[in-house]
């Protein structure tokens, strides 16, 4: 990630929207549920999601320095995960489930921020609550357009165009400043919305698969993959729950008509799938 991001900062501005690892959503949505029944173990949920960032912050072992940062954040934000266990204890207000599963993108943008730096860019994280304005409807917060495009344009206004942001995809906040989550699968969203707003020239979307296909791959190895699609056809597929990305992913990028680029970390030289808006001249794909 940290690799292809440099590369593209040599080019472009480019904004960072960062997920969970994997997996580690899917923990807290289980331990928000074990605490509603009373059977949940805090020390151990704690435990591994220390394990596992403690592993996933390897990649900074040449930067002592750096990952000895990166180590008092994720002790600092285990921290306010175990105050907010601790409430939700006695309290179930769904704010605090949203609180909680915003853990995994606290965990992994500062992460790769530090790794960004390491390599001698110039980047921070950036929580995304400070950006992106929603109502209370915990769970699947619906986004704020205005307020949340006053808040980007004047953050981005205020950033050095050499620097990195590494926003935290899935949360938003409400306009009292308590965290709330877009629904699961929304850091496609957020970056959907970041893309529109700020008027990106391209949304890459990098996942573990490079590009759409007819059908699973990992299931059908018969499976094709799309080459390129229409913006607005794939954003109608989407809604039909065809695409398996969140629903409103591809809203702001019809509206804004930003193109969408596909693709797998693991295999980079790959095309990919390109998601064309339709009056996109085609000399664009490169
Ligand atoms: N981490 C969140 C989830 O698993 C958001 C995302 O992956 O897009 O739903
Ligand atoms: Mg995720």
């Amino acid at each position: 990630m940290a690799e292809l991001i440099a590369q593209a900062s040599a080019t472009h501005q480019v904004v960072v929207v960062v997920s969970a690892a994997s997996g580690v959503t899917n923990e807290l949505v289980a331990a928000w549920e074990a605490l509603q029944q009373g059977t949940l173990d805090v020390a151990t949920l704690l435990a591994q999601l220390r394990r596992r960032h403690r592993l996933l912050a390897q990649v900074l072992r040449e930067h002592p320095a750096s990952r000895r940062g990166y180590l008092v954040t994720l002790e600092g934000t285990l921290a306010r995960l175990a105050r907010v266990l601790e409430i939700a204890r006695y309290d179930a207000d769904p704010a605090w489930r949203d609180e909680v599963l915003a853990t995994g993108e606290r965990l992994m943008a500062p992460l790769l921020a530090a790794l960004l730096r390491a390599r001698g860019l110039k980047a921070f994280a950036q929580d995304a609550t400070a950006l992106i304005c929603t109502d209370a409807q915990y769970g699947e917060a619906n986004v704020r357009l205005e307020a949340t495009r006053e808040r980007l344009h004047r953050w981005f206004a205020s950033i050095g165009r050499q620097v990195v942001p590494v926003v935290t995809g899935f949360i938003g906040a409400t306009p009292d400043g308590r965290t709330t989550t877009l629904g699961r699968g929304g850091s496609d969203y957020s970056a959907a919305l970041l893309a529109a707003l700020l008027g990106a020239e391209v949304l890459e979307r990098w996942t573990d698969v490079d590009g759409l296909y007819t059908k699973d791959p990992r299931k059908y190895p018969n499976a094709c993959r799309y080459q390129t699609l229409v913006l607005e056809e794939a954003w109608a597929w989407n809604h039909a729950g065809r695409l398996g990305m969140h629903r409103k992913a591809l809203d702001p990028l019809v509206a804004a008509g930003i193109p969408v680029h596909i693709r797998s970390t693991m295999t980079p030289e790959r095309p990919g799938t390109w998601l064309l808006p339709a009056d996109t001249p085609q000399t664009l794909v490169g």
